[in-house]
């Protein structure tokens, strides 16, 4: 469920008609629904009411918005980071830095410094050399990490191939047959606190079961470490949920995720930690945009929006769909190809489909655009960088300003040795 619906025949984030946010932001703009943010955390959050102890660190990559991560530390969510940046954005939004967890297959040895001195809760280790690195700048401040090691389970999560990450190919984790091995080592190092093990096997999962036998496997695998003397305090179990994104899509529901979850783990007896993102924002946003010409087409008419690949990338990059709607549908439909301004034929949102009828100049909807949209967004065709705007009952605000290729120029330098 969200809140981007018909109100007097138009469309309205909550209480805010979208043609005023077209009106006095302009468009493309992403529009973001507070309430749909908090249900959709308070939901997760709920979905899992049946394991004993669980830690929620939100998955920042998905939407990085300072004010999307304000609210969900209103909902007492932690960050799952993966970068120096996301690490900064994080702090800057409110979060503690004990909530905030560290994952990703290349953290330079600078951006582990800047962790440790913010002093965040948890390393999500992905190689053994990186455990040794970690350990050497701990000792040098005279700490200790505390960290997990993250598992390659080997399962086929069943997704989109360049968000599948827990095949035994894919460069995340470590192997699970040398997990033990590598976890014996990084145990007895003086700068890590080993606590456990981490796991993400994809993105927009529409099936537990590739879940749950990663999960059974890691549930062996803990009782493994245990017998070799390890204490296990924590399992992160990662994010991927899927969401809807077209009528017919039925991912399943945090409920049955969380069943599932508190099935599987059953005598763990660990703090099971959940890393979230798609699921907490994808329906809570959509990118709002204008019919720039409906063009003849040799088998359909193509609408030419004003957004584009570069502040949508999901179509072009992984043959996404989003529900394309009229801001106010006159009950006409036309069968249409949807594209942008850009110039790659890559930069089109749909092919032949059947959408509410529009006309030049008339406002639109993507649909489910909130996670991996703005934050994918780019400058190409020297376009500018799409805005963000929350909308909070009949209240909205631009929580991210629109920054003008005039902006972007400026940062541009000449050499010396062009110009003399
Ligand atoms: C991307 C990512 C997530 C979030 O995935 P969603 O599909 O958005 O829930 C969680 N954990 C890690 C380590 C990730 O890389």
């Amino acid at each position: 469920m969200d809140h981007f619906s018909l109100i007097d025949g138009a469309m309205h984030a909550e209480g805010v008609p979208l043609e005023l946010i077209a009106a006095t932001v302009g468009t493309p703009v992403y529009v973001y629904s507070r309430a749909t943010l908090t249900r959709h955390a308070r939901v997760f959050r709920e979905g899992l009411a049946g394991v004993e102890r669980a830690h929620f660190a939100y998955a920042i990559k998905a939407n990085p918005n300072l004010a999307v991560l304000r609210v969900l530390a209103d909902a007492g969510y932690g960050a799952d980071v993966v970068s120096g940046g996301e690490l900064a954005r994080a702090l800057a939004a409110g979060m503690r830095a004990e909530d905030v967890v560290f994952s990703g297959v290349g953290k330079t040895r600078a951006e582990l410094q800047r962790a440790l001195d913010a002093g965040i809760g948890q390393f999500n280790l992905e190689l053994e050399e990186e455990g040794i690195a970690l350990s050497g700048l701990a000792m040098a401040a005279g700490t200790r990490a505390n960290a997990t090691l993250r598992v390659n389970p080997d399962v086929d999560a069943g997704t989109h191939a360049k968000i599948s990450t827990g095949k035994r190919e894919n460069k995340f984790g470590v192997p699970i047959d040398q997990a033990i091995a590598i976890y014996g080592r990084l145990a007895v190092l003086p700068g890590l606190a080993m606590r456990g093990i981490a796991i993400h096997i994809g993105s927009q999962l529409f099936d537990l079961a590739p879940l749950e036998a990663a999960y059974r496997r890691i549930g062996e695998l803990v009782a493994a470490l245990r017998a070799a003397g390890h204490v296990i305090e924590r399992v992160d179990l990662g994010g991927g949920l899927g969401v809807p994104y077209k009528e017919g899509d039925n991912p399943p529901s945090p409920a049955d995720y969380g069943a599932m979850v508190a099935r599987v783990t059953k005598g763990w007896n660990v703090m099971l930690m959940f890393e979230p993102g798609r699921v907490i924002a994808g329906n809570a946003g959509v990118l709002l945009t204008r019919v720039i010409w409906v063009k003849p087409g040799v088998v359909h008419p193509y609408v030419i929006v004003d957004a584009a690949m570069n502040d949508l990338a999901r179509p072009a990059l992984y043959d996404a769909w989003h529900d394309f709607a009229a801001v106010r549908p006159t009950g006409k439909r036309m069968v249409a190809n949807i594209a942008g301004p850009v110039c790659e034929s890559g930069d089109t949102f749909a092919m032949a489909r059947d959408i509410d009828a529009v006309v030049e100049g008339d406002l639109a909807v993507f649909r489910t655009a909130g996670a991996y949209g703005a934050t994918m967004a780019s400058t190409y065709n020297s376009r500018a960088l799409v805005p963000e705007v929350m909308v909070d009952g009949d209240k909205y605000a631009v929580v991210a300003d629109r920054i003008e290729p005039e902006t972007i120029i400026a940062a541009e330098r000449l050499p010396e040795w062009l110009t003399a």
